[in-house]
């Protein structure tokens, strides 16, 4: 059975139509992505990461630290920890104070 030319070129025609469809899914999937980053992003920015509710962030020394309003847990930033570590006992001391009740 020899099909014929028409058939063969609707089939060719099926086939871009479908990788044009495919390729323009991709790029959705793409955007989505990148808006679903941007969605995460606005619900979790300076949130704790452990119980979601808002952190209070305080400057000291130029090393902003997020303090928990509820459970008190403290996070920072990358390479605040390093930066932490490397101050005086002192300052320590002082940042320390600045949380106690
Ligand atoms: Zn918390």
């Amino acid at each position: 059975m020899v099909s014929k030319p028409s058939e063969k070129e609707e089939e060719h025609f099926a086939r871009l139509e479908f990788e044009r469809k495919k390729k323009l899914e991709e790029e959705r999937h793409k955007n989505l992505a990148e808006e679903e980053k941007k969605r995460l992003k606005e619900l979790h920015y300076i949130k704790c990461p452990k119980c979601g509710m808002e952190l209070i962030e305080i400057d000291y020394k130029g090393v902003k630290v997020d303090k928990c309003s509820e459970c008190e847990g403290v996070w920072l930033d990358a390479g605040e920890l390093e930066a932490i570590s490397k101050f005086e006992k002192t300052s320590l001391d002082k940042l320390f104070s600045v949380f106690k009740k």
